[in-house]
């Protein structure tokens, strides 16, 4: 099971020489996001920077993706960017949070078929908590999940218990 060993009819067992960290990267590689994805909180670009606060304490996540009046992504608002906003002299109720949001084209996302060591060195990479799963399509992108640093922690640790 571990993969140091295969079997072949007539011949029996035999050592396929593969070293731990062969087989880790294997194992690895057929980790997908849509396996580990979870569900994204979206929230409208023209909703307040206060109902935004309300929605990450209701919905219990740290991002909130933003979608247009077509349900496309346009942008991505983090803790700190509502922690931001929160500490200027701006009444929260009557600010957008299409101001103070991360804005396509400088969205990083993923796809459902995407690996999933992929995501976590984008996430390494450009120092952020999380991407939003998206299907591409002509018009936009449309969210259908998320992937964040806990959906990583748990497949390493699945992996380590061997639970693939
Ligand atoms: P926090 O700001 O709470 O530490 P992040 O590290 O995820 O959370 O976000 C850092 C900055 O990067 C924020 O300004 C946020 O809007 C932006 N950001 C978060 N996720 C993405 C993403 N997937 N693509 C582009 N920018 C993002």
């Amino acid at each position: 099971m571990a993969g140091y060993l295969d079997a072949r009819p007539r011949v029996g067992y035999f050592y396929t020489g593969k070293t731990g960290a062969q087989l880790l990267t294997e194992n690895l590689n057929k980790i997908f996001v849509r396996d580990y994805q979870s569900l994204p909180v979206v929230v409208n670009e023209n909703i307040s920077v206060y109902d935004a606060i309300v929605s990450v304490f209701l919905e219990d996540v740290g991002t909130l993706y933003v979608v247009d009046e077509n349900s496309h992504l346009v942008g991505v608002l983090s803790r700190k960017d509502l922690l931001r906003a929160s500490i200027g002299k701006q009444e929260l109720s009557a600010l957008p949070v299409n101001i103070i949001m991360t804005r396509m084209p400088n969205i990083t996302y993923c796809e459902k078929d995407d690996m999933l060591i992929d995501v976590a060195k984008k996430l390494i990479d450009k120092q952020i908590d999380s991407l939003p799963v998206v299907k591409v399509t002509d018009q936009g992108l449309e969210v259908t999940g998320r992937i964040t640093k806990t959906n990583i922690t748990k497949a390493f640790v699945a992996l380590v218990d061997g639970d693939l």
